[in-house]
């Protein structure tokens, strides 16, 4: 049989190949009718059951998911919970009925919240709500039996459900929905299980899987020369994996000894790998749309500091270089950003922020505030002209005297660029940044004149190889190193061992990856020698 691929989203990293064990549990729709005064012992009885499963389940070692389990059994344990429960069946709806009532209104709420944390344990709830009405109805549904090294396909899967299979069996997990921040990607990536999500319906039942939880990647079926791929590079991540905390101690180097810098690009937070974040030289692109897109309003000027602080805290004192807010293009904001016929040449990053002043300054009060809590680096997504930078040094020396004069007094971060626009690229001389960053995503899109996401024949003219874009790479490089000026690139391109190798060879010494490119990288720039300096101008 042909092998079938379904692109989804990665979750946590690694590559697995092993057999698909699909996990439909029945769903915990419908609920019972009332059947009279055995309703108050039926409850009883599943709510003790309940409890016995996550007793059960939390004992497995693992900091996150005992939090999980315990914040389950203390919300089943409360008097209030089980008093509201009895009181929704005091009006003669069966217990099932009442505990669907009753966790919804608390889902509800929880939903509801801004907070990355408080969403999850929305999500918490809901897995004890269907755990108890699935136990009410007599469905305990009883995980699968898992074969060695299975991967695991399913609709969604609840924390609960997920603690439940068979950990020293389970090779990895494909969601057809699910999320990347939510408790499940959590546990994933702190067991290092490869886990895709967003993979749409997937029709099989049996067979063989192929997972890749780096590039998001599910393979039914695999050939021979798919698994025998998918093979050799589990065998080479768990290598460079292995040795990554060697690579790390005294600074990443070359293998005739330069320093290279690698930080990490920043997503969302609350996703972040725990093993990329202690290993990596800080964070080179935290792309701050994730506070912004996917919301029921904007982040006020508290909430955004807060997440600021608490991302230097986990970086622990190493650089976190965040951008301002770079919406448009692909990335349109309801209410914010307008309906353009060519959105990726329009009002996008720093265009945007200008022509919407209030937005902008909002997020760089919050930044300059963050700035006491360690070493952040602000840089500004887009830019086109000098003018737009020394509008925002301008904006930035306002807002830290209002600070000063309000009571607080603030640092002054270093205030930088991404370099994604050839007009850029080609006059940088002019711009007096901190740093340059090259944005090599939209570089590309705009040196090759093929939108970034463009399908077929035009999303082939998108080679960050192409002669003209490693050009203006090299000639950034130049500037850099004769004004003293710091360069990196924060774009896809770093994370491809063959571009990096171009790029090590150009001269740059420091680049952002996605933090499932961290240990590759790193490899690929031990191994980069004194005898391969050949591109290098
Ligand atoms: C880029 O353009 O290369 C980049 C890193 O930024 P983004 O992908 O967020 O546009
Ligand atoms: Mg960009």
């Amino acid at each position: 049989m042909a092998e079938r691929r379904h692109a989804g989203r990665p979750a946590a990293p690694g590559v697995v190949v092993g057999p698909l064990v699909v996990w439909r549990p029945a769903n915990a729709g419908k609920a019972a009718r009332a059947e009279g005064g055995g309703e108050v012992r039926r409850l009883a009885a599943a709510c003790a059951a309940v409890r016995r499963d996550l007793l059960v389940l939390g004992d497995q070692g693992d900091r996150l998911a005992a939090e999980v389990l315990e914040f389950q059994r203390e919300f089943l344990a409360d008097p209030e919970f089980l008093g509201a429960v009895e009181e929704a069946m005091g009006r003669g709806v069966s217990a099932a009925v009442a505990v669907r009532e009753v966790l919804d209104g608390h889902i509800a709420q929880f939903r509801a919240e801004e907070d990355e944390y408080f969403r999850a344990r929305g999500e918490d709830l809901a897995d004890l709500r269907d755990h108890l009405l699935a136990t009410l109805d007599g469905r305990r549904d009883p995980p699968p039996a898992l074969p060695e090294g299975a991967v695991v396909v399913a609709s969604e899967l609840t924390p609960s459900r997920f603690l439940a299979l068979d950990r020293r069996r389970l090779g990895g997990v494909a969601l057809e929905g699910g999320s990347v921040s939510g408790h499940v990607a959590m546990l994933a990536r702190a067991r290092g299980l490869p886990m895709v999500v967003g993979l749409g319906r997937v029709a099989a039942a049996a067979g063989e899987a192929a997972l890749d939880g780096d590039e998001g990647l599910l393979v039914l079926d695999p050939s021979p020369r798919t698994r025998a791929r998918m093979a050799a590079r589990r065998r080479s991540l768990e290598e460079e994996r292995r040795s990554l905390p060697a690579r790390s101690a005294g600074g990443y180097r070359t293998a005739d000894g330069e320093r290279v810098e690698i930080r990490i690009n920043v997503e969302d937070p609350a996703a972040l790998d725990e093993e990329a974040v202690r290993f990596a030289d800080g964070a080179g692109l935290v792309r701050t749309e994730f506070l912004f897109l996917g919301r029921p309003e904007l982040p006020d000027e508290e909430r955004q500091y807060r997440t600021y602080r608490d991302l230097l805290a986990r970086f622990a004192g190493k650089p976190v270089r965040l951008r301002t807010l770079d919406i448009g293009g692909d990335k349109p904001l309801p209410g914010i950003t307008e309906e353009e016929a060519n959105p990726f040449l329009g009002l996008r990053g720093i265009r945007l922020g200008l022509a919407r002043p209030r937005l902008l300054e909002t997020q760089l009060r919050a930044m300059l505030r963050a700035a006491r809590h360690g070493p952040l680096e602000i840089m500004l997504p887009m830019v086109t002209l000098p003018a737009e930078l020394e509008a925002v040094r301008a904006m930035l020396g306002r807002l830290r005297e209002e600070l000063a004069s309000g009571g607080e007094p603030v640092p002054l971060p270093p205030l930088g660029m991404m370099v994604e626009v050839p007009a850029a690229a080609l006059d940088l001389e002019r711009f007096s940044a901190d740093f340059f960053s090259i944005g090599s995503n939209d570089l590309v899109q705009y040196v090759m004149a093929a939108a970034r996401d463009a399908a077929g024949p035009v999303a082939e003219l998108l080679d960050p190889l192409h002669p003209a874009v490693l050009r203006l790479v090299a000639e950034v490089v130049q500037v850099g190193a004769r004004r003293n000026v710091p360069v990196s690139l924060c774009g896809e391109m770093a994370g491809d061992p063959a571009a990096l190798e171009r790029l090590l060879a150009l001269g740059l010494r420091s680049i952002s990856v996605a933090p499932s490119a961290l240990a590759r990288a790193a490899a690929v720039i031990g191994r980069f020698g004194a005898e391969d300096h050949g591109g290098r101008s």
